[in-house]
């Protein structure tokens, strides 16, 4: 038995908030309320949370671990670490691997890796395609068999309305959401960030805002049409965010996810180093505040991470030539803190929404701590100091824009089946 005691529990499922001791039991949650005692005759590991916020266990729904065909860059071993430390219980991990996990034996090894090495529980997204190619379906049903938890193409969106139509109305049959990269190819084509004064300034090929949009625009169609669960991830202009709160308005199954990076940098802070180099590129000052708006108002559902990990050398190159992504896990609680909750933007319990019943929701789940749960709990805190250096990250990879960033708050420990998966030693 696990007891964390002194600790302040929120819990928005439950719309609580307030001073309780949580007893663990295995992997569930065998009690909360304040003062629990057990017998001291059983065998209780106490874990002192006084001035820390215990929560549910955090679920990031948008990773990319890499594993198989990458290993180099991250592993489900190195990359589940990273995500402890972020206070990730749970990580959903994306299909565009080497090979795709478009079929039941890849969805397989990745659960297999999960279950030797992993430190926190993942969930794995299935291809909606074959090969994420945009031709024929993936084999979904066998691949909801063997354990995903969603269906995408991401890197690039489900090619056409009409393959998007078949994939919806398979997954609504088999209850899976439909995560869309949104994003018009043909206005995208080239483009390396947001199209403006920096671009210009910088020289780079940017694309606008309405590359999204448009896609979103086109998915929510289709999300009508069939009646299907539509999720629209990293979401990061304001055009697409009216796009979902009208689709929520008419009753649609539709919501979507913000990034850190997103609601935190904008493209005037891109620099020619290709750790500023994401898809969807950083945006507008007008789109950051409509997104930390829908963060903190309800418009949006997730925080999720969109932790991409490449190589020192991938990365090394050209702004042109470099991949797109950053790394995410261990900075995405600090930032959310720091943008949402100093910044009196939004209460905490409306952050801690935004990583785990939220997430949930997308998922078909919950998310609370309550007796019988699943014994997956986040601990933090809003105050503890510290500066995250890429050098220092469980990730393989260093491509973060937030490498030597001073924060306030921080991840303190991770609890993943009723074990402590990861304990910040300072
Ligand atoms: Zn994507």
């Amino acid at each position: 038995m696990l007891l964390i005691h002194n600790g302040r529990v929120v819990d928005p499922a439950r719309n609580f908030d307030g001073s309780a001791d949580v007893l663990l039991e295995g992997e569930k949650i065998l009690r909360v309320g304040t003062k629990l005692d057990p017998s001291p005759a059983k065998d209780v590991q106490r874990f002192d949370a006084s001035g820390l916020i215990v929560a549910p266990g955090f679920i990031d729904l948008h990773c990319h671990l890499r594993e198989p065909g990458n290993e180099p860059a991250e592993t489900v071993e190195s990359g589940t670490r990273a995500a402890a430390r972020g206070g990730f219980t749970a990580v959903c991990c994306m299909p565009n691997t080497q090979p795709v996990n478009d079929n039941a034996s890849v969805t397989r090894f990745i659960l297999d890796r999960a279950a030797a090495t992993a430190s926190v529980r993942v969930w794995p997204i299935g291809a909606a395609s074959k090969g994420s190619l945009g031709e024929g379906l993936a084999e979904i049903a066998a691949m909801k068999d063997a354990g995903i938890v969603a269906v995408t193409d991401d890197g690039k969106p489900i090619a056409t309305a009409k393959l998007l139509r078949h994939v919806m109305e398979y997954a609504r049959s088999l209850d899976l959401p439909v995560i869309e990269h949104s994003e018009d190819v043909s206005l995208f084509a080239g483009a390396v960030m947001r199209e403006g004064a920096t671009s210009v300034r910088l020289g780079l090929r940017g694309m606008p805002a309405a590359t999204e949009a448009i896609c979103v625009a086109r998915d929510v169609q289709i999300c009508a049409l069939t009646g299907a669960r539509l999720h629209v991830a990293h979401m990061s202009a304001k055009d697409s965010l009216d796009l979902v709160r009208e689709a929520k308005r008419r009753g649609l199954a539709v919501t979507c996810e913000v990034t850190p990076h997103h609601f935190t940098l904008t493209d005037e802070d891109v620099v020619y180093d290709s750790r500023y180099k994401m898809n969807p590129p950083l945006a507008s000052r007008a789109d950051r505040e409509a997104l930390l708006a829908g963060l903190a108002d309800g418009g949006v559902d997730a925080i999720a991470t969109d932790h991409a990990p490449h190589t020192q050398a991938s990365k090394d190159v050209e702004f042109d030539r470099a991949p797109f992504g950053i790394t995410g896990f261990e900075t995405a609680l600090s930032l959310a803190l720091e943008a949402l909750v100093h910044s009196g933007r939004a209460p905490l319990a409306r952050v801690v929404e935004l990583f785990t019943s939220g997430p949930a929701r997308v998922l078909g789940k919950s998310r609370t701590i309550a007796a019988g749960e699943p014994a997956d709990l986040t601990l933090f805190s809003t105050e503890h100091r510290w500066t995250f250096r890429a050098a220092d990250s469980a990730s393989k990879s260093r491509n973060s824009p937030f490498d030597g960033r001073e924060f306030r708050g921080a991840p303190m420990a991770t609890v993943v089946a009723g074990r402590v998966a990861w304990r910040r030693e300072k």
